[in-house]
């Protein structure tokens, strides 16, 4: 079954105008469509551009966040294991540096040229030696069993004869297991900061101790030289936290630490804040003696280089990230914008092509009304001319009353001819001045029915099966045009049946339309004429009596009252069709008035 409506009929074209054929372009709804046409496209050019922010930059800034929070952790970890290889390798050179003095001294104590009474002119030998190998040396000194310094060179000669047994880095050094000792930063009887290196050695079950004191100044030099080109500052405390050899801007010896490391851990890394500056501290405790090396960075310094790599990294990212994204904004504007630009073309030409087409219908209606009217004055003439003749005595043809009122008659049919279509035509065009009235669709339909039943229904065996629904909602219309449609339809279901068959007639309200339903048991409607039926003098019928306008008006009508007329054919089976009528009263009664 092939289903076919008119909806599709002038469809762009104003209700007040479908029926004007001198109002076929419709240069407003052209505007309309180009502004359709505009939002159209921006609304796609708006969806693209949502579509390249979410599938795009949204898991490109997710992606980088995460990358920039593992760089970060990275940067970090990077940076206390760099400051921690920096203060290892320190702690190492100063191991090396005080187990070198230490060799210093003690070599010069078990030399075989040295003697337990010492002249004044050894000692002086002895300093000399010391400071061949460092510099940092200040005095030597050596003790006897009791503890008494028995001879000494350097600045402090007034140290000689005192008694230091109960000094405490000699007091340890006897005790210790070890046979050397390196002090911590201390006055002592000179009152003046210096550190002490002493080694004990054995005579005849005596022991006797040999000293060096060392200038902390030059230990600092020594650290600050290692420490060189490292951007770092080190210190070193004891286990009190006391400084033993400081930067002199930062603090003095034998001051506080600002810091001081967890007592257990050999060696770590931390972050401590010092003069609202976050800094990052690497210690390492120094083997030859109980002091702790500090290698301290600002943590700004300590990241510096890969905060730089970052910076760089980011700044790249975001502006590929806006170079790619500005690439494919401008992309899709250009593409959209030729696509729409491309489609608006497309527009104005189909809109010229339906106007061409419509021009060309115009001019088959022209041509075709023309040839329909030619027919019937074509006989007027000729029948005008046999009266003519009939007059003339010449001729001596029947010139009664009754034979030139039979010529007569042929006049006035072919007159009727011309009125019929010039009417069909008014009716089309909607010349006539219309009543819009309360209209029951049920009462028009029996009207009409009636009368096509004493005339167009009479010679063939034909059948109305009506089931119109009772308390249908009227409807505003001009009956007139409303008789026509049904009566144009009911004929043709009527021509379409040979000679005995059924027409059914349905009414029913659904939603806010009325339906009417007109079927007929008779040869059905080819597929491919099913879109040509609705065109103006398309007829397959001849005989001269059809002139291919019922279905082009009625269509016309049901159109300006805002309806649709649907078709179901099954050709040998017949045919079904169903006209849909709005009952919006508010619609109807604002209907336009056609133009005259
Ligand atoms: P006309 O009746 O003068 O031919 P219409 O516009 O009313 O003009 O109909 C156009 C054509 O549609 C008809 O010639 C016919 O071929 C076809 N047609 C219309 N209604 C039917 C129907 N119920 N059954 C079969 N064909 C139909």
């Amino acid at each position: 079954m092939r289903v076919w409506d008119t909806s599709h009929l002038l469809d762009d074209i104003p209700a007040h105008k479908q029926a004007s054929a001198g109002h076929i372009y419709a240069p407003a709804d052209s505007q309309a469509n180009l502004q359709r046409i505009r939002f159209h496209f921006k609304q796609l050019q708006t969806r693209l551009i949502l579509g390249l922010v979410l599938g795009f930059l949204l898991p490109n800034a997710l992606l980088s966040a995460y990358f920039h929070f593992q760089f970060t952790h990275t940067l970090k970890e990077s940076a206390k294991l760099s400051l921690a290889a920096v203060a290892e390798s320190q702690k190492n050179t100063i191991d090396l540096y005080l187990q070198e003095r230490v060799v210093n001294l003690y070599n010069l104590f078990h030399s075989k040229d040295f003697s337990l009474n010492p002249t004044q002119e050894q000692m002086e030998t002895l300093l000399a030696s010391l400071k061949h190998f460092h510099d940092g040396f200040i005095d030597v000194g050596f003790f006897d069993p009791r503890g008494v310094q028995i001879a000494c060179a350097g600045p402090f000669h007034s140290l000689l004869g005192m008694d230091y047994s109960h000094e405490p880095w000699y007091h340890t050094l006897l005790e210790d297991s070890k046979n050397y000792l390196i002090s911590d930063i201390y006055l002592g009887f000179r009152k003046v900061p210096h550190f002490t290196i002493a080694i004990k050695q054995v005579f005849d079950n005596q022991t006797y101790v040999m000293r060096a004191s060392l200038d902390p100044d030059k230990f600092y030099i020594f650290l600050r030289a290692i420490s060189q080109g490292k951007e770092v500052e080190s210190t070193l405390i004891n286990h009190q936290g006391i400084y033993q050899v400081v930067d002199p801007g930062r603090s003095q010896f034998l001051n506080r630490s600002d810091y001081i490391p967890p007592p257990i851990s050999p060696a770590g890394v931390e972050e401590f804040e010092r003069d609202n500056q976050k800094m990052l501290v690497a210690y390492a405790s120094i083997k030859e003696t109980p002091w702790v090396l500090l290698t301290m960075q600002p943590v700004s310094v300590a990241q510096a280089g890969m905060i730089n790599t970052r910076l760089v990294l980011t700044t790249s990212l975001v502006i590929i990230s806006l170079l790619i994204s500005a690439i494919i904004y401008f992309t899709i504007r250009r593409l959209v914008d030729r696509a729409r630009r491309m489609a608006e073309k497309g527009q104005q030409l189909q809109e010229m092509l339906t106007h061409a087409s419509k021009l060309a219908s115009i001019g088959e209606l022209a041509a075709g009304v023309a040839h329909e009217i030619n027919n019937p004055l074509a006989i007027i003439m000729a029948t005008s001319g046999v009266i003519r003749d009939m007059l003339n005595p010449e001729f001596e043809l029947d010139h009664s009353p009754e034979a030139i009122c039979k010529e007569l008659s042929v006049i006035d049919t072919a007159a009727d001819r011309a009125k019929g279509i010039t009417r069909k035509l008014q009716d089309m065009g909607k010349s006539r001045v219309p009543s819009v009235v309360e209209c029951d669709v049920n009462a028009l339909l029996d009207e009409v029915v009636g009368r096509l039943k004493k005339v167009e229904f009479k010679p063939k065996h034909i059948e109305i099966a009506g089931d119109l629904a009772p308390g249908l909602p009227r409807i505003f219309a001009e009956p007139e045009p409303l008789r026509q449609v049904f009566a144009n339809i009911l004929i043709n279901a009527c021509d379409a049946i040979a000679d005995r068959g059924t027409i059914g007639i349905t009414t029913e309200a659904k939603e806010d339309m009325i339906l009417v339903t007109i079927t007929d048991s008779g040869k059905g409607i080819p597929p491919e004429n099913l879109q040509l039926i609705f065109n103006p003098f398309f007829t397959t019928k001849g005989g001269g009596r059809s002139t291919g306008l019922g279905l082009s008006i009625a269509a016309s009508i049901v159109k300006y009252l805002g309806g649709i007329i649907r078709v179901n054919s099954i050709p040998g089976t017949g045919s079904s069709f169903t006209i849909l009528l709005p009952i919006n009263e508010q619609a109807q009664k604002t209907i336009k008035q056609p133009e005259k």
